[in-house]
């Protein structure tokens, strides 16, 4: 009885998490790798619950975003993309000391930690640029450790997300932003 409960349970978060990732508009090849779910399955959850509601969810085709410039490109993403990076770190979704971090593939729980960073994330800034999408290929990319590195402002301690292949490496956002408009919204510097 207990293994079939257990099963159920499983199950159960599995699904919940399927019904999380559709509803942050994640792609369906994103959903199959953190669910373990099939592709028709994915299809079927999204006809069932989502299709026809009255304001109904986005369906994102084709592959996830894999490049890692337009995570940096302006000040404003670099410290969206760091604010974001930051929650990543702090739900144990990758490591620094023992990169990458844990296997995400199927990974339920994990799946639901990284919709709760999500879900902090857009409290945090409203008004946000980063994708659900997005924030996943920065997660990835963060744990593969050629491409992106995070870094602290040793003057406003602000935490933003570089590209360690640019040289000389980008200023600090926050402080750019603030010589250049002497204000930073409010919203990013105290997340
Ligand atoms: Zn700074």
């Amino acid at each position: 009885m207990r293994a079939t409960d257990d099963r159920y349970r499983r199950e159960q978060a599995r699904f919940n998490l399927a019904m999380r990732l559709i509803e942050h508009e994640a792609r369906t090849g994103t959903i199959r790798y953190l669910t373990g779910l099939q592709d028709d399955r994915i299809r079927k959850l999204y006809t069932t619950y989502f299709k026809y509601d009255a304001q109904p969810v986005r369906r994102r085709r084709g592959r996830s975003p894999t490049r890692v410039g337009p995570l940096v490109r302006t000040p404003q993403r670099a410290l969206e993309s760091g604010v974001f990076a930051r929650l990543l770190l702090a739900n144990g979704l990758f490591c620094v000391d023992r990169p990458p971090g844990p296997n995400l593939k199927a990974n339920v729980d994990f799946g639901h930690r990284l919709c709760e960073c999500f879900e902090s994330f857009e409290q945090l800034i409203p008004h946000h640029s980063l994708s659900f999408e997005w924030g996943w290929n920065l997660l990835q990319s963060i744990r593969r450790g050629d491409e992106l590195g995070i870094a602290r402002c040793e003057k406003c301690r602000v935490c933003y997300v570089f590209d360690l292949l640019s040289l000389p490496r980008n200023a600090c956002p926050a402080c750019l932003l603030f010589e250049r408009e002497r204000a930073v919204p409010f919203e990013l510097m105290s997340a």
